[in-house]
């Protein structure tokens, strides 16, 4: 089992949050397309099995027209077996999906839409720069449901500026409502080179505090869970089935493509990672030569990747695994950093399942820190 993931850098305009790489010079996108293209001939071979899960990440390629994803999807499946794929994922823009343009996405071997919708709140809408309105993300949703889409997921932002626990529950309760299946959540990070992060600085803005943040991830969880989501993932909540597979398979260590301008790939011993440059990469995919960077991973680091990404999910870490995969001196350590925290209530024990408890979840990031192993001597 494998995943193939596609980074497609382009958005029409940027929201002051945002690290993520992309730009808004649609000029290359046609260029782009044919260098993804190129890079899975030259890459096929470093998936190690059928590919599960495919998903378009970006940047928004919502940006890409019909006709480029078209060319995309016959592009990539010329060198790699997309066809059985379980879990097809595009990420869109509310405003991007027109009746014309869902109806188009139907013709393709899509079933799964990601939707950055953030807030049902246009004034907050308007603070993050989004380009679309709280009814516009509505109409959106309704429009693929319409077309036959079953598997919705949308991103939701909390922990604004300004923003009460009052509005962050109106905006829970309107993502409820709209009978979508999956819901990703995140606090806003204040993420250096951003415009959000310079305005912090300048003290135009004021950063929620940590009381008020805890509290609207508590409600997201207690009212999330009574509309019958399960929390799989620390910011990942989904009806039952309806898990993000593709998510899922980076928290098991399952290995996975990334191509295109700063995509990752990892196939259990290294991580490869593709130039931030769009222009680079479309220039060295012309001149069929790969450009990524080349990471080979100690003990430690996958010992650490392991805590990482599964203390992240609701099952946890399987200590079994860990010992099968590590010896019995890093599982034995494992335990024993986890010591502090199981008696304080953070972390469960449930055996072979380590995991972190409700009460620290909102310290996860802390406490998976405080797990690493991470060798003197190195
Ligand atoms: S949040 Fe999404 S739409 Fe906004 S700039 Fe980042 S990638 Fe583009």
């Amino acid at each position: 089992m494998s995943a193939l993931y596609l980074h497609i850098p382009f958005c029409r305009t940027r929201c002051i949050y945002c690290d993520f790489h992309s730009g808004t010079d649609a000029s290359l996108q046609e260029r782009y397309v044919e260098a993804l293209c190129i890079e899975a001939s030259m890459r096929a071979h470093e998936l190690p099995s059928a590919t599960e899960t495919l998903y378009l990440g970006g940047g928004t390629p919502s940006q890409l027209s019909p006709a480029l994803l078209h060319r995309l999807f016959s592009g990539i499946a010329r060198h790699i077996e997309i066809g059985d794929c379980t879990e097809t994922t595009i990420e869109c823009n509310p405003d991007d999906l027109t009746s014309i343009y869902i109806e188009a996405l139907t013709q393709l071997p899509i079933n799964r839409i990601s939707m950055g919708v953030q807030s049902f709140s246009d004034t907050d809408l308007r603070f993050l720069r989004r380009r679309h309105t709280s009814q516009a993300a509505i109409d959106a949703v309704k429009r693929c449901q319409k077309a036959g889409f079953g598997n919705i997921s949308i991103d939701l932002i909390y922990a604004l500026p300004g923003q009460t626990l009052e509005q962050w529950q109106r905006n829970i309760d309107t993502a409820i409502a709209l009978g979508i299946q999956h819901i990703s959540a995140y606090a806003l990070t204040y993420e250096e080179g951003t415009a959000l992060y310079t305005l912090r600085q300048n003290g135009s803005v004021k950063e929620c505090d940590d009381e008020l943040s805890l509290a609207m991830y508590e409600t997201l969880i207690d009212r999330l869970q009574a509309a019958g989501f399960e929390q799989y993932e620390i910011s990942n909540f989904a009806l039952p089935g309806y898990h993000s597979r593709h998510n899922s398979s980076y928290w098991q260590n399952i290995p996975y493509l990334g191509l295109g301008a700063a995509a990752h790939s990892y196939d259990g011993l290294c991580r490869r990672y593709n130039p931030q440059d769009t222009m680079l990469y479309i220039k060295s995919m012309e001149a069929h030569r790969c450009c990524y960077a080349e990471e080979h991973l100690s003990t430690d680091d996958r010992f650490n990747d392991m805590l990482l990404t599964r203390l992240r999910t609701r099952r946890g870490i399987n200590c079994d695994t860990v010992r099968t995969s590590f010896g019995d001196k890093l599982s034995r350590y494992l335990l024993r950093q986890a010591t502090p925290y199981l008696r304080q209530g953070c972390m469960e024990y449930d055996a072979p399942y380590l995991r972190i408890a409700r009460r620290g979840i909102f310290i996860s990031d802390s406490i998976i820190a405080d797990l690493f192993h991470i060798d003197e001597k190195a």
